[in-house]
């Protein structure tokens, strides 16, 4: 296979995968996914993406405060105003490039409303906006000559010579490879699977974020963790599936385990309230009336419209034996999203030349202490474009250079041991879910430091699994210790 490369990008979810396609067509590019080219948080997204294109009924200016006031204006405003002010010609583009954005019958898109937006400006495709946009910008990937997709292939390592990144990946066939480029984008999404109750994706392990830590990268508020106020509370599984904002969006209530709406006791925005403030407060109205069951109904709603607006979820409750039309969703908080991440500027370089991060493993800023919903597809399609394009002007200015370096084949001499993983996840389930506990996050951060020593001694059998044990290790002993020195 071949080798050298102008640009590779470690991963194939909303952010490198539009960042591939803003690159020039005279540059080599590989993509790789470390599952299949399906399997990541953008794929999952619900509710949709938000951008200003109603400029009657809405401005620049509004989602900006938007923004701020769900952020706690911990945000960067500089990096909001370029989200919200170039957002919309990106979300132009993701249409022209074949998403099948939700349209009213003049043409118009239908926008939602969701928690935190003073104005309906969610674009979307029905309930499956994710999967809607990646299937979108496959297509088109698998067009381009210039660009390489490979699945199931880990990268495990990363290093930078004089002018060269060498990454060693493991590809399928169990094979280890070191490939090269002048410039790579870590694209590797979240760190949801260090919670024991999450919704992302069996990818979002944080494996970007702890390569750029390890090679001495700024990495910021990583404790700026997003808790989902709404995620189905189904007891079983350790993936839960999300019921999107956008049901609050169309009018669903919030009711405790008395059936009662409660949300006007915390916040005049009611249901609509920023996810921080929701999920909050249903952590205290379960202290209230000691139970942790929560509903959202939505049954006095037309039921046509529900299948018609939600058939994702309409169609997953099914298969749990509820149908939303006419009985109420359990539904309880969850970790959802990843604020912070590998420190950025504006154009997501890193503090190594030629080294980017975009998407949800990349702090740009522009969510502050909590993101406002859909603006993190949109975070991922601005600034994943804004890194291709500086990557564009630096590699046609310049002559291809690679040095020479190969990683040693790792010669296995201990497999991970077992339980290491949910170890960490009950730490981190423990230390810090929707409020940090200190005294629990002090205590956890020493054994998550041991497991995280462990884990880098050399010699472990290379594999996905050992990969994900140490990524995880890393992403957890960072936000505790954020956590504990905040
Ligand atoms: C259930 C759910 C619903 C959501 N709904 C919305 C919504 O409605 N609107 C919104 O704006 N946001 C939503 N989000 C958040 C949003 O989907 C994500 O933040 C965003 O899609 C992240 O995109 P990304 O490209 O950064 O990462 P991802 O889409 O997660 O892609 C990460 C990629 O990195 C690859 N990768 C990771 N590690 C490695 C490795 N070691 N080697 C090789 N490849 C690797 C993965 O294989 C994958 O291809 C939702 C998230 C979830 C989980």
């Amino acid at each position: 296979m071949e080798k050298q490369f102008d640009v590779i990008i470690m991963g194939g979810g909303a952010a490198g995968l539009y960042g591939a396609l803003n690159l020039d067509k005279r540059l080599r590019v590989l993509v790789l996914t470390k599952q299949s080219e399906t399997l990541s948080n953008s794929s999952l997204a619900q509710g949709g993406i938000a951008a200003v294109t109603d400029t009657k009924n809405d401005s620049v200016q509004k989602h900006i405060n938007d923004t701020l006031v769900a952020g706690g204006f911990r945000n960067d405003r500089r990096a909001v105003e370029i989200l919200t002010t170039e957002g919309p010609a990106d979300v132009m583009n993701l249409a022209k490039l074949g998403v099948d954005f939700d349209l009213n019958e003049d043409g118009t898109p239908n926008l939602t409303l969701e928690g935190g937006h003073t104005r309906p400006r969610i674009l979307h495709h029905k309930d499956c906006t994710g999967k809607a946009i990646v299937d979108a910008l496959l297509v088109k990937v698998h067009e381009r000559e210039n660009i390489t997709l490979l699945s199931d292939a880990v990268v495990c390592e990363l290093k930078k010579t004089e002018h060269t990144f060498h990454a060693l990946v493991l590809l399928p066939s169990g094979e280890q490879v070191t490939l090269h480029s002048r410039f790579f984008i870590i694209a590797s999404g979240g760190i949801g699977r260090v919670y024991e109750y999450t919704t992302n994706s069996a990818i979002a392990t944080g494996d970007g974020i702890t390569l750029a830590y390890r090679m001495g990268v700024p990495i910021k508020n990583l404790h700026f963790v997003q808790f989902h106020p709404t995620a189905f509370a189904n007891r079983k599984t350790r993936e839960s599936f999300l019921i999107s904002e956008s049901v609050r969006g169309e009018g669903a209530y919030l009711l405790n385990c008395h059936g009662n709406r409660f949300m006007h006791e915390y916040d005049e925005r009611l249901e609509l309230a920023p996810r921080d403030v929701v999920s909050r407060s249903i952590m205290e109205e379960a202290k209230r009336t000691g139970s942790d069951h929560f509903y959202l109904d939505i049954t006095y709603k037309d039921p046509d419209f529900i299948r018609n607006r939600f058939p994702l979820i309409y169609e997953n409750l099914k298969k749990e034996g509820i149908d939303m039309t006419t009985d109420r969703i359990p539904v309880f908080p969850c970790q959802h999203y990843l604020m912070g991440g590998i420190q950025v500027d504006s154009d997501s370089q890193t503090t190594i030349p030629g080294l980017f991060a975009c998407g949800e493993c990349s702090h740009t800023g522009v969510h502050g202490a909590n993101r406002l919903a859909s603006n993190s597809l949109l975070e991922a399609v601005v600034f994943s474009r804004r890194a291709a394009s500086v990557i564009n002007e630096q590699a046609l200015r310049t002559p291809a250079q690679f040095d020479d370096f190969e990683f040693s084949p790792v010669l296995p001499e201990r497999e991970l041991p077992h339980g290491f993983r949910t170890e960490i996840r009950a730490i981190m389930q423990h230390a810090y879910f929707v409020a940090p506990d200190f005294a629990a996050a002090k205590e956890g951060v020493k054994r998550v430091e041991e497991i995280k020593n462990e884990l880098d001694r050399p010699g472990y059998h290379l594999t996905r699994d050992y990969v994900e044990a140490r990524s995880l290790a890393y992403v957890a002993y960072i936000i505790l210790k954020e956590l504990i020195e905040e």
